[in-house]
């Protein structure tokens, strides 16, 4: 496994140090400090390579460019309120937190994606196994989240969607 090889490991440390000091000779402020500005609202979605680009190809179709933050995390909105992610919901939620105070977004909006992985690891084969039963899957979380946020935050607004894995969106709720 490359994670356990040391002198990759060395490699990688040094990579990424190297990526630093070109940020730093760039000028490019450190993320921890480039925080500030207001957003529209932070995009919870999931981390599945297939859709990181369609994802941010409609965020530029709805010309949001700088208007949004993104947390992503396998499932989106079903890491944070399914039982089997439990451990990472307080970072959904810290996070979500975080843009509230840093951002002074007004919305959050969850996005799923069909033929999810993570959903059907935390809610097995069998909620997913028709085109009906995964629907019935994906507007239950985005029901869940959609309370979730309202419970934690009750004047964000809140939107959810399920993206196909063309791209397109479906809005719910
Ligand atoms: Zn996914």
């Amino acid at each position: 496994m490359r994670m356990g090889c040391s002198c990759c490991a060395g490699l990688s440390r040094r990579h990424f140090l190297g990526m630093g000091l070109g940020a730093a000779a760039l000028g490019l402020a450190p993320v921890a400090f480039a925080a500030g500005g207001d957003s529209e609202f932070m995009l919870l979605s999931c981390m599945d390579p297939r859709l990181v680009h369609e994802v941010h190809e409609q965020m530029e179709a709805r010309r949001l460019r700088g208007e949004y933050s993104q947390v992503a995390l396998a499932g989106g909105p079903a890491a944070a309120v399914a039982p089997a992610f439990q451990k990472w919901q307080y970072a959904v939620w810290e996070n979500l937190g975080a843009t509230i105070k840093l951002h002074s977004i007004k919305r959050v909006f969850g996005l799923t994606h069909l033929d999810c992985s993570a959903v059907k690891i935390a809610y097995g084969e069998g909620a997913v196994s028709t085109p009906e039963r995964e629907r019935g899957t994906h507007l239950s979380i985005l029901r869940a989240f959609r309370l979730q946020v309202t419970k934690r935050h009750p004047t964000l607004g809140v939107e959810t969607g399920i993206m196909s894995l063309n791209g397109s969106i479906e809005m719910i709720g």
